[in-house]
């Protein structure tokens, strides 16, 4: 827990200097300094100086970083960790040209997740999830949002909130629940969306607030899927049980979603591949943080979000993988800044602050993770390279070196 980093080439600080979020020219503003030590006490960030300039107390470990590039740990706040079963059959009929309704008449689609997740025991689905997320420590993330949203009935829904429960207690990593019962509507409810969209807001949201299974609620909002309506009805049953709204919003198409997470203060809306100028418009005049997940239009071969249009507007934005078994099979949110960069005219400065302290502030958690500042939780990440542009840059690669963890330096 009492460590001092030494011999740092670039410590990335992101420091916010006390903002919740940072926007416009703030995002490309890194506080990068040169030939630096860090020292961690109880896994807090105690002190920052030039290196060799800090005598560590006898108790504390000490890392020689020999030059490396050190950043605070990734924040990937959109995931869909829990699940069982994979779809790379899908995978290789889309590579052939099939379509979309040809792969669901195979029995591919969400659905397929559903009925493995539903039948797996709560056990299986935790060791699966534990694998997963010892992986994403590897690829320096230290802070995962994970979202229910594959069991769509009241008892596997509460089983995987369950496991998000249980992983939040035992795995390093820090760990954030969000309930997707809105993610698709079940093969039962097929003919009663009302029905449906009734179970969650009277029966699964009242059980999952009392037993605070969830920090957060999400909809996938979509034409064919939960509409303005349903999903309006569904952020105003979570935010009377104390529950924050965050949505899908704009994917496929842009019919309001947007506008509608803006009006009620959705700490962020996520996806916004088709958002036009109106959201963009709404988004401006909120408080809701706009969460883009390129690792989605690379795996689909779909457009990109309008993220320069965005920053450019003001908005705070944030990079996060959206790691799923249908629509995005990477955790790797090094691949995210690349994406950020090449498709989407991002800086790498910009990448790194929307991956990191963003990230953050979408998950409500910027006061204490997010930034190397003194004060905040100690969760670093060496990557064996001499330049955080390098990162981006030589992509596809696992540049890692070491990760540091509420002060705790990890083995893999
Ligand atoms: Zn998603």
């Amino acid at each position: 827990m009492n460590l001092l980093i030494n011999n740092i080439g670039q410590l990335v600080t992101v420091a916010s200097h006390g903002k919740r979020v940072k926007t416009g020219e703030e995002m490309r503003s890194l506080g990068v300094l040169s030939d630096a030590s860090l020292l961690i006490e109880n896994g807090i960030i105690a002190k920052i100086a030039k290196k060799d300039e800090l005598t560590p107390p006898e108790d504390f470990d000490v890392i020689d970083a020999e030059g490396r590039t050190v950043l605070p740990g990734f924040v990937d706040s959109h995931t869909h960790t829990v699940f069982a079963g994979t779809r790379e059959n899908e995978f290789a009929m889309r590579a052939e040209g099939k379509s979309y309704q040809e792969i669901a008449e195979a029995g591919g689609g969400i659905i397929s997740t559903m009925r493995a997740t539903r039948e797996a025991s709560k056990k299986d689905l935790y060791h699966l999830a534990e694998r997963r997320l010892d992986d994403m420590m590897r690829y320096g993330t230290t802070t995962v949002e994970i979202k229910s949203g594959y069991g769509l009935s009241p008892e596997a829904e509460i089983k995987i909130l369950e496991v998000i429960h249980d992983l939040q207690r035992d795995h390093y990593a820090t760990v954030v629940g969000t309930f997707l019962g809105a993610h698709a509507f079940p093969p039962e409810y097929k003919d009663d969306k009302q029905g449906y969209v009734d179970r969650i807001c009277d029966y699964m949201m009242p059980y999952i607030a009392e037993k605070k299974l969830a920090t957060f609620v999400d909809v996938f909002c979509e034409q064919g899927y939960f509409d303005l309506h349903f999903t309006e009805q569904i952020i105003l049953e979570a935010k009377r049980h104390g529950l924050i709204p965050k949505l899908h919003a704009d994917q496929l198409n842009a019919f309001g979603a947007v506008e509608l997470g803006a009006k009620h203060n959705a700490i962020s809306v996520d996806h916004l591949e088709k958002t036009n100028e109106s959201g963009i418009a709404a988004l401006k005049n909120s408080q809701t943080i706009a969460t883009v997940l390129p690792g989605c239009s690379l795996f689909l071969n779909h457009p990109y979000a309008p993220a320069r249009a965005i920053i450019d507007a003001g908005i705070p934005l944030v990079l996060a993988t959206d790691f799923n078994p249908g629509s995005q099979m990477s955790y790797s949110m090094q691949m995210m800044l690349t994406l950020a960069c090449t498709q989407m005219r991002m800086t790498p400065e910009e990448a790194i602050t929307a991956a990191t302290f963003n990230g953050a502030a979408a998950l409500g958690l910027s006061a204490e993770i997010g930034s190397i500042e003194i004060g905040k939780q100690a969760d670093v990440v060496i990557y064996d390279v001499h330049d955080y542009r390098f990162i981006p840059y030589h992509y596809g690669m696992n540049h890692v070196w070491k990760v540091v963890k509420n002060g705790v330096m990890l083995e893999f």
